[in-house]
């Protein structure tokens, strides 16, 4: 067991409760920052990167990762170093991180919830990242200098104090905000690792001269930038006329390579499969487990947002069904490594138009059928043949889990809903939500458990469908919490007439 003083670089916070006893009750705690002696400003030549390269920690060297294939039952010894450029295994099947779980062990779980809370909210390279400041669970091989991040992560963690009251009758009910983020939605926490680990590939020459990835809108946005910001190149698959102006303003603007073809998205997919089997592009899409890696943090980061404290259910919408896989396997690490001494239960939204998980878990995990997914306002979700079918099985099976699915009228609702009481959701949001309200409903999930609803992306991306909705403008749809703007004369006596009305109705007296 490591002693907490030997490392140089945990603040002495948890500490402070043994010397903050004062002979004046009254008196405030002194403060981390007036106990901490502030370390001198670092020297004017230096920038956070060099500073990084005097301080690399003592233990780091310890650690390691590799890939082996997803396949939790196999004794199998094929396992690949991440230096590789492989997104399968030999079989053709998954592949998943796997961290020396012995080695991180050395360490007891204080040690790891005093390591990361040491480093939340600073500047110093990289742990200024929510993600990178895990970095021993996630890439421990990597130098710092090689890693390429926007301080993603550390996002907020809602507390929805009036959604919940009014609609739920929930008073520990949680959004946590993984889209209030570098490019609007959790795929940066994912970029940012897959992009590093590309940087470094390059810099030992290996044969990568671009990334490329055939996703019209989060991924796209996410790799392009992170590439832009390393200076990589990047090129981005697209179908012609398909796509909205805000799916394709972000890689435009990152100045990705964007490819318009004139086919539709599995036209795309299957194009740049076979391309990146010919030229040096590394393969950016989903099935990558790198990416993985950072997304399992979104899950350290809610846990230490609680102080620690495990909450009862996590609800995440899915639909190539990675991200699910890692918020478990985030959950599991904090587990298996002492941080905390359970794990919550993980709930899986899906929309109804997209729902090959749901009637997999429907019929009791009965063999897998995919299903052709139809248009929803859930874009990010409509697929049908997810990749990580495999993993999510495995995750929700784990943690007695629950799939739920949303109709489109249930999603818009819900979404409009919980932007009339604060938030700005995306559709994706919704479909959580609806897993939520019918759990509530069902009486699985109860009104005092701490429930986290994960938000995937920023509702500043998904305007239209909520003009649509407000508009009232939506085909089958009732709309019924649209609320459209009302036209008004532009007089004096036009204007204080729907005014009083307007006040009136709102009147607590009446
Ligand atoms: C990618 C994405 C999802 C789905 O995540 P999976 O890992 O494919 O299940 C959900 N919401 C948004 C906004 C996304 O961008």
């Amino acid at each position: 067991m490591a002693s907490l003083s030997s490392s140089s670089f945990i603040l002495p916070s948890r500490r402070l409760s043994t010397i903050s006893a004062s002979s004046d009750s009254s008196a405030p705690n002194p403060s981390p920052q007036t106990l901490n002696t502030p370390k001198p400003r670092r020297a004017s030549d230096h920038n956070i990167r060099d500073e990084a390269r005097l301080h690399t920690p003592s233990h780091t060297h310890r650690f390691s990762a590799k890939y082996v294939p997803f396949n939790p039952d196999s004794s199998s010894d094929e396992s690949y170093s991440l230096d590789e450029i492989v997104y399968r295994s030999r079989s053709g099947g998954l592949l998943d991180v796997q961290h020396d779980m012995d080695a991180l062990k050395n360490y007891d779980g204080k040690y790891w919830r005093n390591l990361f809370d040491s480093r939340v909210g600073k500047t110093t390279w990289p742990y200024g990242s929510g993600v990178w400041s895990k970095k021993e669970w996630v890439l421990p091989e990597i130098d710092s200098d090689d890693i390429v991040s926007a301080f993603e992560g550390n996002s907020n963690l809602f507390w929805a104090e009036r959604y919940g009251k009014q609609f739920l009758g929930m008073n520990d009910l949680w959004v946590k905000h993984c889209g209030i983020s570098h490019t609007g939605s959790f795929k940066d926490l994912g970029m940012t690792v897959l992009v590093s680990q590309v940087n470094r590939l390059r810099k030992m020459n290996k044969p990568v001269v671009g990334v490329g990835c055939a996703s019209t809108g989060d991924t796209s946005a996410a790799l392009s930038a992170y590439c832009a910001a390393a200076g990589i190149p990047s090129i981005v698959f697209l179908p012609a006329n398909r796509i909205s102006i805000a799916q394709l303003v972000q890689p435009i603007a990152n100045g990705a390579f964007v490819l318009s073809l004139d086919t539709d998205f599995d036209g795309c997919m299957q194009l740049i499969r076979e391309v990146t089997a010919e030229l040096p592009i590394y393969l950016a899409n989903s099935l990558n487990s790198l990416r993985l890696e950072g997304q399992k943090t979104a899950a350290i980061e809610i846990l230490q947002q609680f102080d620690w404290q495990v909450p009862d259910w996590v609800i995440v919408p899915g639909g190539n069904l990675g991200n699910i896989y890692a918020f478990y396997k985030g959950f599991r690490m904090c587990k298996e490594l002492g941080l905390v001494d359970r794990i919550p239960r993980l709930v899986c939204a899906q929309a109804a138009n997209a729902n090959p998980l749901y009637l997999h878990f429907k019929s009791g995990w009965k063999d897998f059928k995919s299903v052709k997914a139809n248009t929803t306002f859930a874009s990010a979700i409509q697929i049908g043949d997810p990749v990580s079918i495999d993993r999510a099985v495995y995750a929700l099976q784990s943690c007695d889990g629950i799939v739920e699915e949303a109709t489109e009228e249930e999603l818009m609702d819900a979404t409009a809903q919980a932007d009339s009481t604060g938030m700005f959701i995306c559709p994706h949001t919704g479909v959580a939500l609806t897993a939520l309200i019918k759990l509530r409903k069902s009486g699985v999930i109860g009104p005092t458990d701490r429930t986290v609803v994960v938000s995937t992306a920023h509702g500043l991306k998904f305007t239209q469908s909520k003009i649509d909705y407000h508009s009232g403008d939506i085909p089958d749809m009732a709309c019924r919490f649209a609320n459209p703007p009302t036209q008004v004369k532009a007089d004096f006596g036009s204007v204080m007439d729907v005014l009083k009305k307007y006040l009136l109705s709102k009147d607590p007296n009446h």
